[in-house]
């Protein structure tokens, strides 16, 4: 009956419940015996300069190796590190390991680039995050101007007069702020002007579609020149294909980052790819 089958139908979706509630449990108290035992690690993705080809910095990204299932991406144990708060720890640790490893290319004279650490919202809404920032940089040694953060719309959208006050110290200090994903959130073309960013990153599904589309072109065309007349810098995100490549320093967008340049690299890749690489 009708009756029976719908029950049979919560029965399945109970279980589902259940178990992804379980998997969730289990991926959180995996996730915090990795922060402890030191599993995770970061690995470094080219920005490059479209006109020059030159590496201008790199971006760090969060690595987790799992002793059975391998490799697991950011994009699965990072939303649950954000629910569960466990991303600050994390946070702090690759905002740290990053600026130490920076520090160490720029001793060995490698590069003098910057590094660009993603800062999730809790993280972002931490009362005392300028201090600390000042504090990690200090005891690693690397100049502010070697630092970049990248922020999403939703960590402004949040509480956007506290957000403005702390972009504003991070600016003084002489960090660069990059709004991460742009595009994606809230319509952020009004208010873009009232935070100290320095640089857009666009979302990597503008990237995709600037080839492909009708639209796609003049989306890219319409950020692009915003941000040229505000005065920022633009990152391509996502550049994949040579035909991007080509539309992109049409549109003259100053920056990129993708699989056609490189992929995020182990620091030992990274410094093959600096030594390389004539330009750095
Ligand atoms: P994101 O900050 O927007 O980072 C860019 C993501 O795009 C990275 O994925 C990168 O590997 C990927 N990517 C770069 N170029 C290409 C390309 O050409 N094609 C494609 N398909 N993908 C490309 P990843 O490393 O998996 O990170 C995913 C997201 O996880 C990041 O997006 C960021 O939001 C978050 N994340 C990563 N590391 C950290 C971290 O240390 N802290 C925090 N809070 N979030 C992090
Ligand atoms: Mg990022
Ligand atoms: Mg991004
Ligand atoms: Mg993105």
């Amino acid at each position: 009956s009708a009756k029976a089958q719908g029950k049979g139908r919560y029965e399945v979706f109970d279980a589902q419940m259940r178990d992804r509630v379980i998997r969730l449990v289990k991926m959180e108290s995996e996730l915090r015996h990795a922060i402890e035992q030191q599993m995770l690690s970061v690995q470094y993705q080219p920005i490059i300069s479209l006109t020059t080809q030159e590496t201008m910095g790199f971006e760090a990204l969060v690595r987790w190796h799992h002793p059975e299932r391998g490799w697991i991406s950011p994009a699965e144990f990072i939303p649950i590190a954000e629910e569960t708060g466990l991303v600050i720890p994390i946070d702090w640790w690759v905002l740290q390991e990053a600026c130490r490893q920076m520090k160490e290319w720029q001793d060995r004279k490698l590069t003098s680039s910057f590094v660009s650490v993603n800062l999730s919202c809790r993280q972002f809404l931490q009362p005392n995050l300028v201090e600390q920032i000042e504090q990690t940089l200090k005891s690693v040694g690397l100049e502010a101007r070697s630092l970049k953060l990248e922020i999403t719309e939703s960590a402004i959208i949040e509480n956007p007069e506290s957000a403005a006050i702390t972009l504003s110290k991070l600016k003084k200090m002489g960090i660069g702020l990059s709004l991460d994903d742009f595009g994606t959130g809230y319509s952020s073309l009004s208010y873009l002007h009232r935070f100290p960013v320095d640089t857009i990153k666009i979302d990597r599904s503008f990237i995709d579609r600037i080839d492909k589309e009708d639209d796609g072109l003049e989306i890219v065309r319409t950020i692009v020149s915003l941000t040229q007349n505000l005065g920022l810098d633009a990152i391509a995100e996502g550049v994949e294909t040579s035909e991007q490549l080509n539309l992109l320093q049409q549109l003259k967008s100053n920056y990129g980052q993708g699989y056609f340049f490189a992929k995020p690299l182990t620091p030992i890749d990274a410094e093959k790819w600096l030594s390389l690489s004539v330009l750095n």
